[in-house]
C-alpha cells in the first residue's frame, strides 16, 4: 500500500481488463482502489460511479448543468470538506480527474 502525496497532487488510474480504477486516499493518506464507470446520469453533463473495493457503497459523481461538481457522499451532502479547508470531497476531486483524463483521451 503507498499513500497519496499530497504535494504533487497526482491521482493514479488504472486500466485493467476488468475496467478502469482510480486510486482515493483516505482521512490518513492511505490510498484505496475504486471502480470508476463513467455512465448516463439525467442531472449530469458527464457523470461517474466510484465504487471502493471490497465495499459495497457506490457513490455517484457528477458535473451538473450549472458546471457545479455533486457527490451523494456524507462529506459532500454536509459540506465537511469545508473544515478542511478543501474545496470537494475526494470522490468529486477523483472525479474530476477522470473527467479531464476523458476529454484528453478524445482530443476535446
Ligand atoms: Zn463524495
Amino acid at each position: 500500500m503507498y499513500k497519496y502525496n499530497k504535494e504533487a497532487d497526482v491521482t493514479t488510474v488504472t486500466i485493467t481488463p476488468e475496467g478502469i480504477s482510480v486510486a482515493i486516499p483516505d482521512a490518513k493518506g492511505e490510498l484505496h482502489d475504486y471502480a470508476a464507470s463513467v455512465v448516463k446520469h439525467s442531472l449530469g453533463r458527464w457523470a461517474c460511479e466510484l465504487k471502493r473495493e471490497g465495499k459495497t457503497k457506490t457513490y455517484l459523481v457528477y458535473l451538473d448543468g450549472r458546471g457545479d461538481w455533486v457527490c451523494n457522499c456524507p462529506d459532500a451532502q454536509f459540506r465537511g470538506f469545508l473544515k478542511r479547508e478543501e474545496t470537494c470531497c475526494k470522490h468529486v476531486k477523483a472525479g474530476q480527474d477522470v473527467y479531464e483524463l476523458c476529454k484528453k483521451l478524445v482530443g476535446v
